[in-house]
C-alpha cells in the first residue's frame, strides 16, 4: 500500500502556505527508513548506507542522511558538489563512474571519495585523473538474465553497466600493480524489487565471487556493495519489503560464503535511493480543469516536468483527493498535465471519487526519482520542494523556478 501516514490536514495546510504544485517530503518518514535499514544490518561489519543522491538531490535532505550516519552515492560533478555542500567527505562518499568526463575522477579523488569503476578502461582514466587509491571498488555485470525463483528480475546482459567476469581478474591485478591494496565489489542487478530475496541472492553472488577473486588476485576483499534496487509498494495491494528478513537473508549468505561476521573482515555497503525517500514524498497539485470528450479528463497544475515516471515508464503513482479518501472511487479519469505531449498523464483510466475543479490532489511516492527527473520542456518550470519537519513545520528547501531561471543560461 502507498504511504498514507500524513493526514489530509497536512497537505491542505501546506497548500495554504505554498502555491501548487510542489513536492512535500516527510522528515520523520525518511529518518524512520534510515534507522530501520541500519537496524536490519546492525549485525553486519561496518555497514553503511550511501543514499543515492540522484533520487532526491537536495542538500537539506542529504543533511538528514548525514545525521542518521549515512553516506552518499554520487555520479556527477554536481552531485559531488551537493555532497560537499551537505558536509560529506572521504569514505562517506561513493563515486559511481559511468562514461563520465574523466575530470570528475579528479574531483572525487580530491574529496577522497571511494571510487566505483564501471569498466576496465576506467583504470587508465583514474590513474591519469587523481591516481589509483589504496581502496577501489569495481562493478560486476554477470550478463544474461537475473532471476529470483522462476521470475526474471532484470537483464544484466542488456545493461550498460559493469565489468564482465572475465575482465575482473586482469583488471584487479592491474589495479594492484598500480597501487591498490584492497577492493570492494558492487553490482546492481534488479531495479525496484520488493522481493525479499533480492539482496540475499545478490549478496551470495558477490560474497562468493569476492572470496574467489581474493585468492586469484592476491588482494583482500574489503567490502561488498549491494547498491540500490530495493523497491516500494507503489500500488494498493503491493507488499512492502521486510527489512529484517532481508538483513537476516544477507547474514545467512555472509556466514555461508565468508564465515563469521563477528570477525569484521568484509564490510557491507548499500546505495538505496527509492526505498529511503520514495514513499516519503508527495506531489501536491490542484485540479484546474475538467474536460469530457472521448474520455473524461482532469487537468492539474502539475505536469510531467514535475514527475516524469508515468510518462517515461508508464509507472503507476497512486493518487488521492484530499478530503475524499473514504469516498468510493466510482469515476474513471485520465489525470493530465498541461504539456503539449499526449503522454503527460499522471494516471490513465484511474478510478477516483468525483473530482471537482479546485480539489487538492496528492500524487504518492514522488520522494525518489520525482523532482530529480524534472525538466523544462514546453517552457514549464520545476516546482518547489517543501520539507514537513519532525516538529510539524513546513520548510521551503527549494523555491519554484521562475522565468528568470529559464532564461538565465541564454547568451
Ligand atoms: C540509481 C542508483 C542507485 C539507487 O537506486 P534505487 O533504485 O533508487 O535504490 C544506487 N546506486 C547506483 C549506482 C545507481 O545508479
Amino acid at each position: 500500500m502507498p504511504n498514507f501516514s500524513l493526514s489530509d490536514d497536512v497537505f491542505i495546510q501546506a497548500a495554504s502556505r505554498f502555491p501548487t504544485p510542489f513536492h512535500l517530503y516527510d522528515e520523520a518518514g525518511i529518518r524512520k527508513n534510515a534507522r530501520a535499514l541500519n537496524e536490519a544490518f546492525s549485525w553486519a561489519p561496518h555497514f553503511q548506507e550511501y543514499f543515492a543522491v540522484k533520487a532526491l538531490p537536495n542538500p537539506q535532505i542529504l543533511k538528514i542522511f548525514k545525521e542518521e550516519g549515512c553516506g552518499v552515492d554520487c555520479s556527477s560533478e554536481c552531485e559531488l558538489l551537493l555532497a560537499e555542500m551537505a558536509g560529506f567527505s572521504g569514505n562517506d562518499i561513493m563515486f559511481s563512474a559511468n562514461a563520465m568526463p574523466p575530470a570528475e575522477f579528479d574531483h572525487a579523488r580530491a574529496l577522497n571519495a571511494i571510487i566505483n569503476l564501471d569498466d576496465i578502461s576506467d583504470i587508465d582514466l583514474l590513474a591519469a585523473h587523481g591516481g589509483i587509491p589504496e581502496t577501489v571498488c569495481v562493478r560486476y555485470n554477470p550478463g544474461g538474465d537475473f532471476t529470483l525463483g522462476n521470475a526474471i528480475m532484470g537483464a544484466p546482459g542488456e545493461s550498460k553497466y559493469g565489468w564482465t567476469r572475465a575482465q575482473l581478474e586482469p583488471g584487479l591485478k592491474k589495479l594492484k600493480e598500480l597501487g591498490a591494496r584492497r577492493f570492494g565489489l558492487h553490482a546492481f542487478l534488479a531495479s525496484n524489487t520488493t522481493d525479499n530475496s533480492y539482496y540475499p541472492k545478490l549478496a551470495g553472488i558477490l560474497f562468493a565471487l569476492g572470496a574467489e577473486l581474493e585468492r586469484t588476485c592476491g588482494m583482500p576483499l574489503c567490502f561488498v556493495n549491494l547498491s540500490g534496487g530495493v523497491g516500494i509498494p507503489y500500488r494498493p495491494g503491493d507488499e512492502p519489503v521486510d527489512l529484517a528478513r532481508i538483513g537476516e537473508g544477507v547474514r545467512q549468505a555472509y556466514i555461508r560464503e565468508l564465515g563469521d561476521p563477528g570477525e569484521k573482515r568484509v564490510g557491507i555497503k548499500a546505495e538505496l535511493g527509492r526505498f529511503m525517500t520514495g514513499p516519503n514524498g508527495w506531489l501536491v497539485t490542484h485540479a484546474t480543469h475538467e474536460k469530457k470528450i472521448h474520455k473524461h479528463y482532469i487537468g492539474v497544475d502539475a505536469c510531467a516536468s514535475n514527475l516524469m515516471r508515468p510518462a517515461m515508464y508508464g509507472a503507476y503513482h497512486h493518487i488521492h483527493v484530499c478530503g475524499k479518501r473514504d469516498l468510493p472511487a466510482e469515476r474513471l479519469y485520465d489525470v493530465t498535465g498541461c504539456l503539449c505531449e499526449n503522454n503527460d498523464k499522471f494516471a490513465i483510466d484511474r478510478p477516483l471519487p468525483e473530482v471537482a475543479v479546485g480539489d487538492l490532489l496528492v500524487i504518492h511516492d514522488t520522494g525518489a526519482h520525482g523532482f530529480a527527473m524534472g525538466y523544462q520542456y514546453n517552457g514549464r518550470l520545476r516546482s518547489a520542494e517543501v520539507l514537513y519537519t519532525e516538529k510539524g513545520d513546513f520548510r521551503l528547501i527549494r523555491r519554484a523556478e521562475t522565468p528568470r531561471d529559464y532564461f538565465a543560461t541564454l547568451v
